[in-house]
């Protein structure tokens, strides 16, 4: 390949492949079609690959390198990993979750390891009965993981198709037909357990749980499937571990990346873009967008179509784990999900509350510790020292509320500490570390923050609405871009990144299947 690289009114160079965006999907479709023998270009806006894969140094001389956005790993295929070659490690955390009870001193834990300590946990929370339904429950969506995940990394099964594999009317129509507000509501008595049920719903997705578009269902159905266990596990090294993977694998392939490129435009097969100033142009057979799909609109002046994320994703270092307030060990509680105010009620009520115009209060959190399964990521001194990461991701703060102010953030932030001091035996703020200029070690990024870093259209972290993982029995499926789920509002345009059909969510699937779409594309021309 001629270098791409030229200004406008020379020559226009040409490559096989154009992808925008240098997320881990725009490099895993760079990888796919470099291994091919296809000439490959990836342009990058920010001055780093990764996107929403990352991490970082986040605080002045600290040496803790936390997963910036996304922080654990369910629907990365095996496949992938193995097609490409990736070093990539995960670890299986041994707690499911913890979640405490509003206003008392005890708590749900799920533990993976150990049935009896689960089942005296539900009783302790007033759920007893709920202990076999909740095996129960998570039986039906394996029975659904089992028959959906394997068609990840095919092309889109039909609804039919699906029905079939999963071959149980009962499981299909309470998980993939009817508002998932109602099995939960039937199959669990206790508000609590509802609750911990209920938040894989909620991801980055602003629904109540009888909504009749079934974002909710969709969402929960992508938490429940990935390596057909529904696990999520945690990336050794941090999450940037695992986009320096895919940037490794394509630039050994022979794929070009250029970071500080933003595209301003696209069409008739020309990409253009601003690098160091200056505006450049390439011609491509094919045009890959691995950013999110409203980015793609409003350059070509077509209206988007709506999206909204709905989380403050809140980032810090500790010196130590805190106590909780019901004496339960903080490596158990703080080793799988810890939820926080995410009773089935609490999240109700904070929807009602943010359809009201108004913060939730308590926000409703999750929140994870990488250090407890992975200390790799802190410097040695630290790991020594005890301290210990933590991710905070609070459900239903929709993009619509935020205004942006520095002061909007510090409320945010605050609310966050509110929320997770409400179960600990200490505040939160008293184990915080500080960095080098004597700040706490806290990071808050909200929808903006998000949208603009990384271009993620109003903070939706899945780069829109997502979609069911399988086309209807009567949609045209007519073309390598429909069969994979890949097509665009813009001819001659792949999507390939999160906004593809199944594409949410760190999983590379965006890519995978843009690259498969064009490699039989181009099977199909000869
Ligand atoms: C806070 C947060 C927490 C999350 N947690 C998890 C998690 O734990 N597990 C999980 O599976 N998923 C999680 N996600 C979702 C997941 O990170 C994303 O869905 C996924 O990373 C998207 O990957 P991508 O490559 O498609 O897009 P991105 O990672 O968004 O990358 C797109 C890239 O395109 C670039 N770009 C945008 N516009 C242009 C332009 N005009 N020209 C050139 N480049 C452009 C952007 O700068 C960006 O680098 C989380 C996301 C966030 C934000």
């Amino acid at each position: 390949m001629s270098d791409a690289v030229h200004s406008a009114n020379v020559d226009i160079p040409r490559v096989d492949a154009v992808i925008v965006g240098g997320g881990h999907n725009g490099l895993a479709a760079a990888a796919y079609l470099a291994r091919e023998g296809l000439s490959v270009l990836v342009l990058e806006r920010q001055e780093h690959l990764g996107g929403a894969t990352v991490s970082a140094l986040a605080f002045p001389g600290v040496d803790a390198k936390l997963s910036r956005y996304s922080y654990l790993v369910s629907l990365l295929p095996q496949q992938i990993i193995d097609d490409l070659g990736l070093d990539i490690e995960l670890v299986r955390r041994r707690y499911a979750s913890y979640t405490p009870l509003p206003g008392s001193d005890t708590g749900l834990l799920v533990d993976h390891g150990d049935a009896a300590t689960s089942a005296a946990s539900f009783a302790a929370v007033g759920g007893e009965p709920d202990a076999a339904a909740w095996s129960e429950f998570y039986e039906r969506t394996a029975r659904l993981a089992g028959a959906i995940w394997p068609t990840m990394t095919e092309p889109l099964p039909r609804r039919s198709e699906i029905r079939e594999a999963v071959a149980d009317e009962e499981t299909v129509r309470d998980f993939l037909e009817r508002p998932l507000g109602e099995v939960l509501e039937r199959t669990f008595e206790n508000d609590l357990v509802r609750g911990v049920a209920l938040t894989d719903a909620l991801i980055s997705t602003y629904a109540d749980a009888h909504d009749s578009d079934l974002q909710q269902n969709i969402c929960f159905l992508y938490h429940v499937i990935g390596g057909a266990t529904g696990d999520w596990d945690v990336p050794v090294g941090g999450m940037g571990r695992v986009s320096a993977e895919f940037a490794r694998v394509a630039g050994e392939a022979g794929a070009r990346t250029r970071t500080g490129a933003e595209v301003i435009d696209v069409r008739d097969g020309e990409v253009t873009w601003r690098e160091d100033g200056r505006e450049h142009r390439v011609r491509a057979d094919h045009v890959l967008w691995a950013a999110a799909p409203a980015v793609l609109d409003r350059i070509r002046g077509l209206d988007p179509e709506p999206v909204e994320g709905a989380q403050v994703k809140v980032n810090m270092l500790l010196d130590r784990l805190p106590e909780l307030r019901d004496g339960v060990d903080p490596e158990a509680a703080f080793g799988g999900t810890f939820h926080i105010n995410e009773s089935y009620s609490q999240l109700q009520h904070a929807y009602r509350e943010a359809q009201n115009g108004r913060f939730p209060e308590p926000l409703p959190a999750e929140i994870y510790c990488h250090s407890l399964s992975d200390p790799s990521i802190l410097g040695q001194a630290l790991q020594a020292s005890g301290a210990q990461t933590l991710t905070v991701f609070a459900l239903h703060v929709p993009h619509r509320l935020i205004a942006g102010t520095d002061a909007e953030r510090g409320e945010l932030q605050q609310r966050v500490f509110d929320s997770l001091s409400s179960v600990l035996a200490e505040s939160i703020e008293d184990v915080i570390l500080r960095d080098a200029d004597g700040n706490l070690c806290v990071e808050t990024k909200t929808t903006l923050d998000l949208q603009d870093t990384l271009e993620m259209t109003a903070g939706s972290i899945f780069h829109g609405p997502l979609s069911w993982p399988f086309a209807e029995d009567d949609e045209p499926l007519d073309s390598p871009a429909r069969r994979w789920g890949v097509e665009s509002r813009h001819e001659g345009i792949l999507l390939a990144g999160a906004g593809s059909r199944r594409g949410g969510g760190v999983s590379a699937l965006g890519g995978y299947h843009a690259a498969r779409a064009v490699l039989e594309s181009r099977r199909n021309e000869r």
